[in-house]
């Protein structure tokens, strides 16, 4: 399948060769244009020279989407601004149906400039608090998290799209997340215009590959409907990411495996795996309170997503591996909020098992 890749395994990937690990470490040490003039330098989205996004594998054998980032852009701090377009869901509005999906409460997400109705001052107050934040920041991608991002009158996307990347300074890129079945044709095509001008990343939920479990969290949709908008959006050279649930009620044992497959076989670039944790003013809130659902273990969690991770393809990297939610809004899985203990029993079970499977 053109999808599958299995050039490194059971040999070193090109990392670890002295000659490539120098020329990449020459490489990041150049010279550099001060943080507001990197747009124009990575306009041409080229990686390192004689590196591929194949051959940086990430740290314990995760390949972890910063560094992919990294050889697309030329530049390792690459950061994601979360800006709120005021769309809403079909799922919540009524178009197809109310209430949301089980788990879902969008306090979770949506950006603290939600009140602000002007991009621009999302987009600035945005770059002032990650500067503060990180240390160094060598370009921003605009981030339409919250809701789904392309429900509504087309006319809308394209103003919201049409300025975009050149009136957000330092604006490298557009993640666009939404649902599988807001993505018809001429939606696509404004999305794939936006893809001509800068990078692109398109964010669709799947959550489970199962039918059942999707008609069980009142999803509005089924697999069938996003492995379609995969395929449409892939046939139009836009790059995907997918996002996965890991823990959701009803998903059977082998999950994880299911998902990993599932997800390999697919055009998808990038994935988040979210770990299932009840909210407040959910429709999981008051089964989980009277005890009619179980916690979500970290360890359990831990050693699910090895089980996903082993199973996608080599050129496949991993945006999110943990979410968590607002103090006063989380009743579960409060083991979330810590997420370097998390990452560091994901590295041990990594480290144990590092290998992909045999696809
Ligand atoms: S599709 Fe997304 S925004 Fe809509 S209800 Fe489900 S989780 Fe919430």
């Amino acid at each position: 399948m053109a999808w599958h890749d299995h050039r490194h395994r059971g040999r070193p990937s090109a990392i670890h060769s002295k000659a490539n690990a120098a020329r990449m470490l020459a490489w990041l040490a150049r010279p550099r244009p001060k943080d507001g003039r990197l747009m124009a330098a990575t306009a041409t989205l080229l990686p390192p020279p004689g590196l591929t996004t194949e051959s940086l594998p990430g740290p314990w054998g995760l390949r972890s989407y910063r560094q992919y980032l990294a050889t697309r852009f030329g530049a390792q701090h690459i950061r994601k601004l979360c800006l709120h377009a005021g769309f809403s869901c079909p799922n919540i509005d009524g178009s197809r149906g109310q209430g949301g999906c089980v788990f879902c409460n969008n306090a979770g997400f949506v950006p603290k400039g939600r009140e602000l109705p002007d991009l621009r001052q999302q987009w600035d107050r945005g770059r002032s608090a990650l500067r503060r934040r990180h240390r160094r920041v060598d370009g921003f991608i605009a981030y339409f998290q919250a809701f789904s991002n392309t429900h509504g009158p087309l006319d809308r996307l394209r103003r919201l799209l049409a300025p975009l990347p050149q009136d957000l300074p330092e604006c490298v890129g557009v993640s666009i997340s939404t649902r599988p079945d807001c993505l018809d044709e001429a939606v696509l095509e404004v999305i794939a215009d936006l893809a001509q001008r800068c990078f692109v990343t398109l964010e669709l939920g799947l959550q489970s590959d199962r039918d059942r479990v999707l008609r069980l969290v009142r999803r509005g949709h089924a697999a069938a409907c996003f492995d379609d908008a995969v395929q449409r959006a892939a046939a139009r050279d836009i790059e995907l990411c997918a996002h996965v649930m890991l823990g959701l009620p009803g998903e059977g044992e082998d999950a994880p495996e299911r998902l990993g497959r599932h997800l390999a076989a697919l055009p998808v670039r990038s994935i988040k795996i979210h770990n299932l944790h009840i909210m407040r003013h959910t429709a999981l809130e008051r089964p989980f309170l009277r005890g009619a659902l179980a916690d979500l273990d970290r360890h359990r969690y831990a050693a699910m997503v090895v089980r996903l991770i082993r199973h996608l393809r080599p050129d496949q990297y991993l945006q999110r591996v943990i979410a968590d939610a607002p103090d006063d809004i989380l009743l579960s899985a409060p083991w979330c909020h810590d997420k370097q203990g998390f990452l560091a029993e994901l590295r041990d079970l990594l480290q144990a098992a590092p290998e992909p499977i045999e696809q």
